[in-house]
Parts: C-alpha cells; structure tokens; sequence
C-alpha cells in the first residue's frame, strides 16, 4: 500500500500534468492512492506575472474540475481545493461547496509563491477558520522565497491548532534543515518527501518522528516516469527504517490526515 499525499492534474501556462498521465503513473510504479490538487489555481506565473484570466480558471471553476476528477475514480483519489486567496477570496460558494463534497475533497492547497502571497497574510483568514472548524488540512508549498518559507507556516499553525499543515518539500532551495527543526515544535505541522532528498527525510524522521512526514511526489510533473527519482527513497526507508516508521511514511500518516480510512 502506498498513498501519494501529493499529486497533480491541470494544464496551466507553464506546468502540464494531464490527468490520464498521473494515472498511468500511478499504476506503472503501483501507487495505490493519490491526494490531488489542480495546478490550475496557480495566481501568477513562475516571473510573478498574473496569468491571463483568458487561460486560466476561477477558483470554483478549479474546485469544480477536481471534484469531477475525484468522482471518476473515488477508489484512487480524495481532492485538495488550489486556492486564490490573492485574486478571490473565500467565498460562501467555496463554503457550501466544501461542506457538500466531504467524501471526494478533504481539503486545501496552498502556493503561497504562486499566490504572491505569504500564509500569515490575512488574506487566508476566512479559509483557515473554515478549514479550523471543519478539521481540514493545509497542503502549502514551502521553499526559500520570500512568500513561502516554513516559519510563516509555523507562525500560522500556533493559531489554527485543528488544521493539519503539510510543508511540502520542506523548504524547496534549502538544506531543508529550517522546516524539518520546526517539525517537533508542534503537532499540527508536517512535512513530505516532494523533491526532497533522501538524505534530509532520513533525517526529519530522526528528529520529529514517522509520524510527521507523509510520501509525496509530485506526479506526473515530470511525466509518467516522475516516481523514478523515489525509488532510492523508498527502498532506503524500507531497508533502514521499522515495518511501523515505514507504513507511517507510505500511507497510515495520509489515511489519518486527509480522512481516507473508508475508501481503501
Ligand atoms: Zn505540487
């Protein structure tokens, strides 16, 4: 059993992972279970520019199109809703939305780089006490830039202690060694293995434990064969970490966390 806590459909200007691309990878490197998010809620472009509303999607029309996603293949997918804080808001639309498709999305993304838009901006306020209420988890990007470092997410999860956070890549462009000391500070904050390094997962565990870091990947942003770069990754945690360490990584943290118990 494996779950990806972080895989990808959507075809914007500057990222393509079509849909029947992430589940022929998925299927080719035998991954069970994916929590997917659409890379079409991305704001502004990689130069920070806003991406024309002529290609891109409004936030509902992109909560819409996961949706449908996940409700082709609910045995295969939960869904994270890509949010637009800086350009929309949280909205009574996105509310009952969220409120009615509890068994397909379980959840936010966030990409506070592509959003122009750091977490502890209040902006966000609206979406982390709805996502505090409701218990939902927070995917967020963290990375060196000024919009996305780790200690914006740690000062935001001190306030909103019901919502999961998931640093993904534990600081993307750094050592990692920042967001991973952050871990065992607090037990809302986690971490996943997207573009991180053997090495630095290796070491978040050590620090904070199996319990705070969660597989993902990232698929299929390098196409079918994305999962190749894990494979180091997953034989090493097989053969160095405990039976218990390893299925926290591979799967029991992302049952808990994104409420997947039922559907696998
Ligand atoms: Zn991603």
């Amino acid at each position: 059993m494996i779950i990806d806590s972080h895989v990808h459909i959507g075809n914007t200007v500057f990222f393509e992972t079509p849909e029947d691309i992430l589940i022929k990878s998925m299927k080719k490197y035998k991954i069970d279970f994916g929590i997917v998010s659409s890379l079409d809620g991305c704001e502004y472009d990689p130069d920070l520019n806003i991406i024309d509303p002529k290609v891109s999607k409004s936030q509902y029309e992109v909560s819409l199109q996961t949706l449908q996603f996940v409700k082709k293949y609910p045995d295969m997918f939960k869904g994270l809703i890509w949010i637009k804080p800086d350009t929309e808001s949280f909205t009574k639309d996105l509310e009952n939305f969220m409120l009615s498709n509890k068994d397909y999305i379980c959840g936010f993304k966030t990409h506070p780089y592509h959003s122009k838009l750091a977490i502890t901006d209040k902006k966000y306020a609206k979406y982390l006490e709805f996502a505090d209420k409701h218990n939902l988890p927070f995917e967020i990007h963290t990375a060196k830039d000024i919009y996305s470092k780790s200690e914006f997410v740690y000062e935001v999860a001190k306030d909103y202690k019901n919502i999961n956070f998931i640093m993904v890549h534990l600081d993307l462009w750094t050592d990692n060694s920042n967001a991973i000391n952050l871990l065992p500070k607090l037990p809302n904050l986690y971490g996943d293995t997207t573009w991180v390094s053997t090495e630095s997962v290796l070491k978040a565990i050590k620090i904070a434990g199996s319990n705070k870091i969660l597989f993902g990947s990232d698929s299929p942003i390098d196409g079918i064969n994305t999962y190749e770069k894990y494979q180091d990754l997953l034989k090493t945690l097989k053969k160095e970490l405990s039976t218990d360490d390893y299925e926290n990584v591979i799967f029991k943290n992302a049952k808990k966390i994104f409420n997947i118990l039922n559907h696998i």
